[in-house]
């Protein structure tokens, strides 16, 4: 066969190196073993493609990367975006090469492609793991329709900072529920199969730590230990590799000194060794090169020699492989094998999408319009509606009723782009509807609307920090006076989408700008004030908690926002969301999560010398898990199989759920559990399972969580996965503070 593929190739005839090997390993040896090692290297690096591909390159740097194409040195393009430009970009690879390997075309897909979805964060607030997988599917859809055929999403990073501006791209502080939402999503994105031309591989990142940056600042060092690595951070990523994600990307911090792309312990000890895990990992953007501000390379011959080494084995836009790979083998001070076994991932990749039998297939010109748009948007809808969590509602402000005359006021009540979020793909600017707009769109109401205060001002962009208004009140009467005349206000308050992402960490999370003094005013006269935020991070709202009678968190919601935010607030979809992350009382508590371990003086109230602080009320203003519904849910003391249970066994836990109120509902069931002593301090509670139960008025459904010994595991201190022996506390509830508890013994004999 080699032979046989040698002498094709050699011909100088086009190939597409088809092999009818059935074995993927063995394609993939084939490949290997026809390949020098430039040709190798030159697969392990990918360019931003971010030029106008269908044409030649007019400057000098996309020149010399046409001509690297050309010559089969390039493994993989991002940001190329039609299949017009990904076709000729693949062409000028395919009909120019020696090997005819194909490219792979990267983009950031990360909450929608044209259909936008709630942000990350906000989607995980539905805790519903179908939808999220839908969202998935259908962004992959979209995606391949423009070309695209990898994601770099999802983003799995663990985070407890409200500061970090990427809160937003995760799944919140919980490991759990970050793990279950990995594997949704790379379900969503990759199929049963990444053969078929409607997926596309997704990246499991960032590679590891980045959510937990020191004082949230975006790129800074983490300071992690081993067991918070292990029990904290990790997990998602397991459960994605265990989910046969395609691709890993690492990410920029330093994990404990070591930045992640360097390290060796994170991609090779336990991805590539202990998870056995056979996909590639792509460097974040230029971060093998960015060692060299780390301060541990001196120049990019030695960031490549550090970061292949560690296992990195795509370079993303750093310039650091094609510059030093070639003279560290000729200089023996890498073996070709490192190379290979990087070159060997990238191949088995290509093999599984297919792209080796068509690498045109996901060119297909024709398939944008068969995409059923209008059907995506309801499917969004439904998401968003599903992701809105009600955090207030005293008097029963909500839902609105139909005769009710509204005001409508604050700067993003009609704002139709800060819904769409940052990271937007392919959704357009001002695209969403509004709050305004998707409340008129339920039909004729009493409607009156003033913005009251611009939020910022001058150019919103991924590259530019917004320039927040602090001065410009001239709106705020006329708002005043249409709020006097309304029976109630809906204040749609909250941060704009270039306020949180990349490069958007804050040391501020209070409603910025004017909107807090045009919400007191408004106050002033009118406390019927129903408040809409729209945001992509917990915010402090210690104020409006306290004055303002009804609370709507409705995030950053894509697409069809005001239409799911007008749902929830005249009671067409009953709200079901709940916090995938704690809300503070104040940002000085930051990072705050609810799976925090005791300290030896844990808070007790009134207690001087116990661990809190003294000027804000200890522990979160809305904790994990919370959200309350138009109906009331009533718990049941949980009852367990057995109070005992021996190693290899399981037991289960059964509790009685009731709908007490008027509405049909839906609730998130949440179990945690709490390992009472151990040879590791322990977190107070811990999430272990959730269960969406949908109950009509009056009715009560049994809800059954099992129990195993993995479920008991941490790492410890020693570097091993334990269960130990014990007493272990059971918690059940509609969030993770009000719960109904029992125990059980775990015995090892
Ligand atoms: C981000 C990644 C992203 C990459 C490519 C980087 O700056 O950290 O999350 O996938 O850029 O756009």
């Amino acid at each position: 066969l080699i032979l046989f593929i040698v002498t094709f190739i050699s011909r100088g005839q086009e190939s597409n190196i088809k092999s009818s090997v059935k074995n993927v390993e063995t394609k993939v040896d084939s490949v290997l073993n026809l390949m020098t090692l430039e040709e190798k290297i030159g697969q392990m690096v990918q360019y931003n493609g971010g030029w106008d591909l269908t044409g030649p390159a007019t400057n000098a740097g996309n020149k010399q990367k046409e001509d690297r194409i050309k010559k089969g040195l390039v493994g993989s393009l991002l940001n190329v975006l039609s299949p017009e430009a990904t076709e000729s970009a693949q062409r000028l690879n395919m009909e120019n090469s020696r090997l005819k390997i194909p490219m792979m075309f990267g983009y950031d897909v990360i909450h929608g492609y044209k259909t936008i979805f709630p942000v990350p964060l906000g989607e995980t607030a539905s805790w519903d793991l179908d939808a999220m997988q839908e969202s998935a599917k259908i962004a992959a859809l979209e995606a391949v329709a423009d070309g695209v055929n990898w994601t770099f999403s999802p983003m799995i990073d663990v985070s407890r900072d409200a500061r970090w501006g990427r809160i937003m791209e995760g799944s919140g502080e919980d490991p759990y529920l970050t793990s279950r939402v990995a594997e949704a999503k790379v379900r969503g994105y990759q199929g049963e199969n990444l053969a078929d031309p409607q997926t596309i591989a997704a990246t499991a990142k960032h590679f590891a730590g980045y959510g937990f940056v020191e004082g949230g600042r975006d790129y800074n060092v983490a300071n992690i230990g081993k067991t918070e690595l292990n029990n904290f951070i990790l997990p998602p990523f397991k459960a994605a590799a265990d989910a046969g994600v395609a691709t890993f990307m690492n990410s920029f911090n330093t994990v404990d000194g070591t930045p992640a792309t360097a390290s060796e312990y994170l991609q090779r000890e336990i991805l590539k060794g202990k998870w056995d895990w056979k996909g590639f990992v792509v460097s974040d953007w230029g971060s093998i090169a960015e060692l060299i501000p780390h301060g541990i390379a001196k120049d990019k011959i030695e960031a490549a020699e550090i970061a292949i080494k560690a296992g990195s084995d795509m370079d993303m836009e750093g310039g650091a492989y094609e510059t030093g790979l070639k003279k560290l083998v000729e200089e023996g001070k890498i073996d070709e094998k490192i190379i290979d076994d990087a070159v060997r991932r990238i191949l088995r990749v290509k093999f599984k999408m297919g792209l080796f039998e068509d690498p045109y297939r996901y060119s297909n010109k024709n398939l944008k319009s068969q995409v059923n748009y209008e059907e995506h948007r309801k499917t969004a809808r439904d998401i968003a509606r599903k992701s809105i969590v009600l955090l207030k509602n005293e008097g029963n402000l909500l839902p609105l009723k139909q005769n009710q005359k509204i005001a409508i006021i604050g700067p993003l009540a009609d704002d139709k782009d800060t819904p769409i979020g940052n990271w937007r793909a392919q959704g357009e600017a001002n695209s969403a509807v509004s709050v305004v707009e998707g409340i008129r769109n339920l039909g004729p109401r009493n409607i009156s609307y003033a913005k009251g205060v611009d939020l910022g001002m001058g150019e919103k962009s991924f590259l530019v920090p917004l320039k927040i208004n602090e001065t410009d009140r001239s709106g705020i009467p006329e708002a005043v006076e249409k709020a006097k005349a309304a029976d109630v206000v809906v204040m749609v308050l909250g941060e704009d989408a270039f306020q949180t992402g990349e490069g958007r960490s804050q040391t501020n999370i209070d409603l910025a700008g004017l909107q807090k003094e045009l919400l007191k005013k408004v106050y002033e006269v009118n406390k019927n004030i129903v408040l809409v935020l729209i945001n992509g991070r917990p915010m402090e709202i210690t104020w409006s908690a306290k004055n303002i009678p009804a609370i709507v968190e409705a995030w950053q919601l894509g697409t069809e926002s005001g239409n799911a935010i007008a749902d929830v607030l005249y009671g067409k979809y009953n709200p079901s969301g709940k916090l995938p992350v704690s809300f503070p009382h104040a940002v000085g508590q930051e990072p705050l999560y609810y799976n925090h371990k005791n300290t030896g003086r844990p808070y007790t109230p009134g207690v001087v010398t116990s661990s809190h602080y003294t000027d804000i009320e200890n522990g979160p203003l809305y904790p994990f898990g919370y959200g309350l519904s138009y109906t009331t849910f009533k718990y049941s003391a949980p009852r367990l199989s057995s109070d005992k249970m021996n190693a290899g066994d399981s037991i289960s836990v059964k509790v009685d759920v009731t709908n007490t109120g008027n509405l049909a509902g839906r609730e998130v069931v949440q179990f945690y559990l709490r390992d009472k002593v151990a040879s590791l301090a322990r977190p107070v509670k811990e999430l272990k399972g959730f269960k969406l139960v949908e109950l009509a008025p009056g009715e009560t459904k049994t809800v059954e969580f099992n129990i195993d010994e993995k479920m008991l595991e941490f790492y410890d201190a020693a570097g091993e996965w334990v269960t130990e022996p014990g007493e272990f506390e059971v918690m059940i509830g509609g969030n993770s503070e009000e719960v109904q508890n029992t125990d059980f013994e775990f015995i090892k004999q």
